[in-house]
């Protein structure tokens, strides 16, 4: 990974996408922005009780830094579901937690505040892909089920997807119940009291990539916790709730 300086903003990127010049794979950082605590300050979701209109400006200055217009990203409502959608136009396109397409000019765009992002990329056929893992999606396997279906959807193979993962809640700070814990294998759980463990949900994404042969050269990891790094990332554990969202985008140029 990498931090990018651009206008005040500070963008994360992977290194795993550099090459690729018509590529746009980003996620944003707090720093830059209008919104005031405990949303300081590039809060990008409405989803808050923050003041809409330092939303608006935050997501104006967000997507103008990137060269791109926000009416030309694709969103959907994410609840934790394996819903994964063929985003054919931009705009808002129902309930999901997964976007592909193969459209240039069409940026898939999510929000967070410590689930990960997944961002995918097929450079020789040209698809783009973004799943929102949390331990519900993921123990409803969106991550199988939307490699899955953006190869078959594509007619692409899973060896060829570069994955990039984004900063979220690791296992440092993922402290979960025996009814969360009890649905993940042991190998992806720490124990640290009688009724306590660590999750690493990143492990739980990596082994499902794995399980439908995505290339471990092929993904790179995050280096980053939300709840760890409260000067770059806003975390929804940390902050009880009250906080921002971070905005995950990718997509081609024309
Ligand atoms: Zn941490």
């Amino acid at each position: 990974m990498y931090f990018q300086k651009k206008e005040g903003l500070v963008f994360y990127k992977w290194n795993i996408f550099k090459k690729f010049d018509e590529l746009i794979a980003v996620f944003s950082t707090r720093l830059g922005g209008f919104s005031k605590q405990p949303y300081d300050s590039l809060n990008l979701g409405f989803s808050t009780e923050d003041v809409s209109e330092n939303v608006i400006k935050n997501r104006n200055r967000f997507f103008n830094t990137l060269n791109i217009s926000e009416d030309r990203t694709a969103r959907i409502i994410q609840v934790h579901g394996d819903n994964v959608i063929v985003a054919e136009k931009s705009g808002n396109l129902g309930i999901g937690d997964g976007l592909i397409t193969d459209i240039c000019d069409i940026f898939l765009c999510g929000t967070y505040a410590d689930c990960a992002s997944i961002m995918v990329f097929e450079p020789n056929k040209r698809v783009v892909g973004l799943f929102h893992a949390g331990w519900r999606s993921i123990s409803v396997e969106i991550v199988e089920k939307g490699i899955k279906k953006i190869c078959g959807v594509y007619n692409i193979r899973p060896e060829n997807l570069l994955i990039g993962i984004s900063p979220h809640i690791k296992q440092c700070c993922y402290v979960v119940r025996k009814d969360v814990a009890g649905l993940f294998n042991q190998e992806f759980l720490v124990k640290n009291s009688k009724e306590r463990w660590n999750l690493s949900i990143e492990n739980m994404i990596v082994k499902q990539l794995n399980d439908v042969g995505v290339k471990d050269k092929n993904i790179e990891r995050s280096d980053g916790c939300t709840s760890c790094n409260d000067e770059m990332f806003f975390s929804y554990r940390r902050d009880k709730g009250c906080t921002g969202r971070m905005v995950a985008v990718i997509g081609m140029k024309k």
